[in-house]
């Protein structure tokens, strides 16, 4: 990255650049009256070591990040529905000088000793500071990104400005993402998705933002008839958006005319893809990423996509598959199906844990490769199709490896199945076997019914050995299941 993060902040014009509609504290601002109201706030923070924002999905939160990057300050983005120990930890851990937050929001005991600076953007005066002087390189820390922990406790995950621009502009190449697009969605601002992409996104491609409350079918068809030309979402919010708009033909029609539908941070399942693609004639494209390295692989928007993959690497990304360690019990001939452990180089990667340098070392190959610890294969078209994580969703049975993200979908297919996660569970005999937690669609199925659906679908070794019904499944914010939960 060379120049500044935000090429359209720092020769702004009128043109919009942020819009809140449906949160706390709505409002929009165009792209001068941005950087002028977050130079007014960068103004207030510039030469602390690190600030930590309030990440309520509102304007306050987008104007306070881009103030912390203006000013060249380490941004912490704070989940607001972080319970007091997780709390604890981020700010120990990120020791931020200031927290910039919403005005009239109460903050929890937690941050009491820490300096709180209201972000109020129709309250920011003109301090006439101007533009900040020459920005921070591309080395420099952009933000600390905690991990929601699904796999272990929150780690802070260093962004350098460089990592973001560049991610930021593989992924303009991937979607054809320019000035003109008006970006809506509904994500949280706590998260790589919503923050990084969601947010900063718009501002480095010069365009704008429309952050929706929820992705309803009406509130989404709206933006669009508003000019909104991009969608972001996670699988929940278009498994969801399909329920709405298959009982609203006026809202599918409108999602319709959007020019692009993005999926990301989980697995969409190819029901809902071919739901909304019934539905709003669009192919959603997925891509995957992580916190540590942003976004690896995508569909791209001129190639139709192949259902079941998160696409090719982003231009810059190399992606390799390396093999799973073998097993002491493997059967001779016991086939892998190709699968590998998901490794990656390139621009977008972090610089590191915030203070866990050994933490960081192990995601660290010899060859200095970062293993995301994903399991995939690649397809004969060239796309990473993923099949679960090593830690909750690798499943050795019989001396297989088995995906569970595939026996998932293989059950998703079946009409009797909303919900499923599949997980390994110790078996004397097998090692492990497969067993499904399924939300029924309706009347719960006959599960000898759901496990004779799964071998006409895929080799018997993978049939789940058995099916146990749930109400609901435990997910994050994020929409990820959260196995370890189902254990
Ligand atoms: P933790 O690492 O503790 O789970 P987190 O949920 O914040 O914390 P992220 O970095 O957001 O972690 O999640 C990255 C993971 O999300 C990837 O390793 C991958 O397993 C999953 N993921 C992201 N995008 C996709 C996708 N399109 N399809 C399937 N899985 C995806």
């Amino acid at each position: 990255q060379t120049g500044p993060l935000f090429p359209a902040l720092a020769d702004p014009t009128d043109a919009p650049a942020v819009r809140f509609s449906g949160s706390s504290h709505d409002g929009a601002l165009t792209h001068r009256e941005l950087a002028r109201v977050a130079d007014g706030v960068a103004a207030s923070i510039t030469g602390l070591s690190r600030v930590a924002v309030w990440a309520t999905p509102t304007l306050p939160t987008a104007v306070g990040v881009v103030a912390g990057l203006r000013a060249g300050v380490p941004v912490v983005p704070v989940n607001p529905k972080n319970g007091e120990r997780e709390l604890g930890h981020v700010l120990s851990d990120s020791e931020p000088e200031a927290v910039l937050v919403a005005p009239d929001v109460e903050l929890p005991s937690a941050l009491d000793g820490l300096r709180r600076i209201d972000v109020d953007p129709s309250q920011v005066p003109d301090t006439g500071a101007g533009t900040p002087g020459e920005e921070p390189g591309p080395d420099a820390p952009a933000l600390v990104v905690y991990t929601s922990g699904t796999t272990g406790a929150p780690k802070g995950a260093v962004l350098s400005r460089g990592a973001v621009a560049s991610n930021l502009d593989a992924l303009g190449q991937a979607w054809g993402w320019t000035g003109d697009d008006v970006l809506a969605h509904a994500l949280p601002l706590f998260h790589v998705h919503g923050l990084v992409l969601g947010t900063l996104g718009p501002l480095r491609r010069g365009g704008s933002l429309h952050h929706l409350g929820a992705l309803t079918g009406k509130e989404l068809a709206a933006a669009i008839d508003d000019g909104a030309t991009m969608v972001f979402g996670v699988p929940t919010q278009y498994h969801r958006l399909a329920a709405d708009l298959e009982s609203d033909a006026g809202s599918a029609a409108a999602v319709g005319r959007a020019r692009l539908l993005v999926s990301g941070s989980a697995a969409l399942t190819a029901v809902d893809h071919a739901r909304i693609s019934a539905l709003t004639g669009h192919s959603v494209r997925e891509r995957y990423g992580l916190t540590e390295t942003l976004i690896l692989t995508a569909a791209r928007a001129d190639e139709q996509p192949e259902v079941g993959t998160v696409g090719r690497p982003l231009p810059g990304t190399e992606v390799r598959l390396a093999p799973l360690p073998a097993e002491a019990d493997a059967p001779e001939g016991a086939e892998e199906d190709g699968l590998g452990g998901v490794e990656v180089r390139g621009p977008g990667l972090f610089s590191g844990y915030l203070n866990l340098p050994e933490a960081t070392a192990e995601t660290t190959t010899a060859d200095g490769w970062y293993a995301t610890g994903d399991i995939g294969r690649w397809t004969a078209s060239g796309a990473l199709a993923l099949v679960g994580r090593k830690a909750t969703d690798l499943i050795k049975s019989g001396g297989y490896k088995i995906g569970a993200g595939e026996i998932e979908n293989a059950l998703l297919e079946h009409p009797g199945v909303a919900e499923v996660a599949v997980l390994g569970e110790s078996d004397e005999d097998l090692g492990e076997r497969v067993v499904a937690y399924v939300v029924a669609a309706g009347e719960q199925p006959d599960p000898a019914e759901l496990v004779e659906h799964v071998v006409g679908l895929l080799a018997a070794h993978k049939r789940p050995r058995e099916i146990r019904f749930r109400d609901a499944l435990p997910r994050n914010d994020m929409g990820k299941v959260q196995k370890k939960l189902l254990r």
